[in-house]
């Protein structure tokens, strides 16, 4: 069948999932293939906010800790994220960063080794995760070992203490298989630790099936909470009674309110918290999380593997050589976006900015598409395909102004 825009519009139509897209509030004239860096604005959040703010805080004020319920929304949206990570109710829990909680990750993981030698991580690897690890291998007096991402497997041995992994790339968007790395890991004595930030909300993950030790990953990509949505950690159930957590706040505490001046970790997932939990980010995270409620998410990863692999093709035939495609061609071996490098990258995705087509540059050289397939349509594919071959046939990102960098890029 041949491919054209009227195509896309019957995949839309048939799509079982074209529905969700109404769960969204998405502006007009818009191509949205950032979902992967900010998801985008799910109904009822504003409003949720706003009695948030209005009643809870605004007429109940500190009575809301306890009326609403404040103090376990880190645990109870946790038990959300944790439904759609394949982990069972109570090994979750919501807050700080991506950064933060993959400190904590490390820090406790590495403490549960203390007779080996290294840290062992990927070239592919998100810069975060890079300079948290240094610091935790330098606490502890190990090593970070940096093999390339195919090299991961033969690098694991018996003085590897901890494999920490990003699962899907952030840059070429390459996705390792879980299952199989956690296994060796294991099969070596090692605790296999996972960043998620652009898994959650993409695809299913089996952290349970995988059996997974820790995991942390993002609220604001694909699980749509929000600029600067409150992170998410895992531990595995097993694990929880040794797991220690390096910031000993009173949140992480057993019994936060009875002021002792003695540290007492929470027996279960509590733990892993530090202080005061982000009450306006969390209700905005756990209302988004509403978007996510009866869909399928073996659907959802059928529909984003027809999607990244409509992108790859339609940019295949109607762009040709322009770009270089970094990722893997074979569905099973990536995530949700696809990248495109070029030695104008920054260029290209402010002219299709410009335009109304809204992806994002990664240095030095890559153009980043996500496709979010809770709003993303076939049709949105096709017409940002086209916007590409126009700003290229036109030479439009030539312009000057598309040129000069800006401080998010
Ligand atoms: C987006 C991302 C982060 C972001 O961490 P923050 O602490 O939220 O800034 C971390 N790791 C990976 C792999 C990411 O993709």
């Amino acid at each position: 069948m041949s491919l054209d825009r009227s195509r896309c519009l019957e995949l839309d139509a048939s799509d079982p999932l074209a529905a969700m897209r109404d769960r969204f509030v998405l502006p007009e004239g818009v191509v949205y293939l950032d979902g992967n860096s900010l998801g985008a604005l799910p109904v009822g959040v504003a409003e949720r906010l706003q009695r948030t703010i209005r009643d809870e805080w605004g007429i109940m004020l500190i009575r809301s800790w306890n009326e609403a319920d404040w103090a376990s929304l880190p645990r109870r949206v946790g038990d959300r994220v944790a439904k759609l990570i394949g982990a069972p109710p109570g090994c979750v829990v919501v807050c700080e960063s991506t950064s933060i909680n993959l400190y904590k990750a490390t820090m406790g993981a590495a403490a549960l080794r203390p007779e080996r030698g290294h840290i062992l991580t990927d070239s592919g690897n998100f810069p975060t995760d890079m300079y948290v690890m240094r610091g935790v291998a330098a606490h502890h007096g190990l090593d970070l070992v940096v093999v390339e991402p195919g090299a991961v497997e033969s690098a694991i041995g018996e003085d590897t203490a901890v494999v920490a992994l990003t699962q899907v790339d952030y840059r070429t968007g390459r996705r390792h298989d879980m299952h199989r790395l956690t296994r060796l890991a294991h099969d070596a004595g090692a605790i296999a630790v996972w960043d998620l930030a652009h898994s959650a909300g993409a695809f299913p993950v089996a952290l349970g099936d995988c059996d997974v030790d820790l995991a942390v990953g993002c609220g604001y990509k694909y699980l749509n909470g929000g600029p600067g949505a409150p992170a998410f950690v895992y531990v595995a159930p097993r694990l929880l009674p040794r797991m220690s957590n390096p910031i000993t706040g009173w949140f992480g505490h057993a019994r936060p309110f009875d002021f002792s001046l003695e540290f007492d970790p929470a027996p279960g997932i509590d733990r892993l918290r530090v202080g005061t939990p982000h009450v306006l980010s969390l209700a905005a995270l756990d209302e988004a999380l509403d978007a996510f409620e009866d869909v399928d998410l073996v659907e959802l990863r059928r529909k984003s593997e027809r999607l990244t692999g409509l992108f790859i093709e339609l940019v295949a035939n109607r762009l040709g050589a322009q770009f270089e495609l970094i990722t893997p061609i074979d569905p099973a071996h990536r995530g949700s976006h696809v990248s495109l490098r070029h030695d104008h990258a920054y260029a290209v995705i402010q002219a299709l900015i410009d335009r109304g087509v809204i992806g994002d540059f990664r240095a030095p050289d890559v153009a980043r598409f996500g496709f979010a397939p809770l709003y993303t349509r076939f049709v949105d594919v096709w017409d940002a395909v086209a916007t590409m071959a126009d700003v290229m046939s036109t030479a439009a990102w030539k312009r000057p102004e598309f040129h000069v960098r800006k401080a998010v890029t």
